[in-house]
This record gives C-alpha cells, structure tokens and sequence, in this order.
C-alpha cells in the first residue's frame, strides 16, 4: 500500500515527506477510507502503531479552509503530554495547509486559553477535563463540530473521565461523526459506543 493510493493533496504529501514516512502503516491503510466515508469509527489499535495519523490524514484530507471562529474539529485525548504530541503533528501539517490548531489541557494558565479559543480554531486538542471545564464556562463553543476524536478511551476511562465525556457528549451537535481509537475493548468502553455511537465500523490491526 502506498500513500498515493489515499489521493491527498501535494501539500499533505510534502508534509508525509518531512515526517520521512515512506507508506502507510497498517491502521492507516486500513482506517482511511472508513473515516472518510463519515461512518461512526472505532479502532483497536495500541500505541505506536501509526494511530494519530489514522485519523488525522482523512480528516486533514477533507478540511476545507474557514475562518470560522468556533472549531469543526474535536480530539479528546487523556494526556497532557498526548495534547502536545497530537498538537505537533497537526502543526508539522499546517506549515502546508491554511489551518489553525489549539490545544488545551489542565494546569495551563485557563485565561490564556480563553484568549487563544476567542482568537479562533479549527481544531481543539484537549484533556476531558480541562475541555468540560471551558465548555461549562461558556469559553468553548461546540456547536460547530462536525468530528469528535476521542483516542485512548480505554485509558481515558481508567482515569476517570466517563462523566467528563458523557457531558462533552451531550453537548455536540447531533449530526457529527465519531471516531474512536482504544488499545482494548473493554466493558466501559463497549457501553461508551453503545451511548453514543452509531452503528460504528470497526477497525482493527
Ligand atoms: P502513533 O501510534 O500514532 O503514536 O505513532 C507511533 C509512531 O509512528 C510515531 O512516532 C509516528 O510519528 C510514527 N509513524 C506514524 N505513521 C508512520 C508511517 N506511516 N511510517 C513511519 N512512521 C510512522
């Protein structure tokens, strides 16, 4: 399988070739055309395995520029140092492409996330936690969102996050897509899908 198979752009293409990535790994072939089609998507695949750019190259494929102010795109992750590295990635595509990213997470400074998130975005990176907390004080908008990420449920859930999640759930438009990467099934992560997941393809390696 090869990258050119997945027709991206030349710009995501040259951002490929700075990352030094020859082909695709396998979630990634295996999770591209599924996260385009705009199905509900979960994916069992553990850490190291190529997973961020699993979701991230169909979804960077398909953004189109706005200067919209209120973010389409969401990614949940359970770290903070997960946010930065997901944050890094997009940025290594936005020297290319016309996007902003944010990323947002707990014990950073909350006014200056106020300012960044009223500056505008495309996509939010953040923790459950500090995210809930900037939707509950009206900062975060998600009425725009159109795509939720969450990666590493499992992880996130052992953190204690269901009720972080279940709240940031509640407030997304309905029409959106979900897409979920998880190193395991586990029961909680079953019922998380069975919530708020419709008829999700799942995807694994
Ligand atoms: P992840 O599972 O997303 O955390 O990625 C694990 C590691 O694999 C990261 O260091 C990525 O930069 C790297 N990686 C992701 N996709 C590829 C690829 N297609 N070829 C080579 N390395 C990759």
């Amino acid at each position: 399988d090869s990258f050119e198979s997945f027709n991206l752009s030349k710009q995501l293409h040259y951002a490929i070739d700075d990352l030094k990535f020859e082909k695709p790994t396998p979630i990634q072939s295996a999770a591209f055309s599924v996260v385009l089609s705009g199905r509900d998507v979960v994916g069992i695949a553990q850490t190291g395995t190529g997973k961020t750019l699993a979701y991230m190259l169909p979804i960077l494929h398909e953004l189109k520029f706005s200067k919209q102010v209120t973010p389409r795109i969401l990614i949940l992750v359970p770290t903070r140092e997960l946010v930065i590295q997901v944050v890094e990635k997009i940025e290594s595509f936005a020297k290319y492409i016309n996007l902003r990213v944010l990323g947002v997470y707990g014990e950073a400074n909350i006014n200056l996330q106020h300012q960044a998130i009223a500056q505008g975005t495309d996509i939010i990176v953040g923790t459950p936690g500090r995210l809930y907390e900037l939707v509950v004080t009206r900062a975060l908008k998600l009425k725009a969102i159109k795509k939720l990420v969450i990666d590493e449920v499992d992880v996130m859930l052992d953190l204690g996050f269901r009720f972080q999640l279940a709240n940031i759930f509640e407030l997304l438009p309905e029409r959106r897509q979900n897409i979920m990467f998880s190193a395991t099934m586990t029961d909680d992560v079953a019922m998380l899908i069975e919530d708020y997941f419709i008829e999700p393809a799942k995807v694994s390696v």
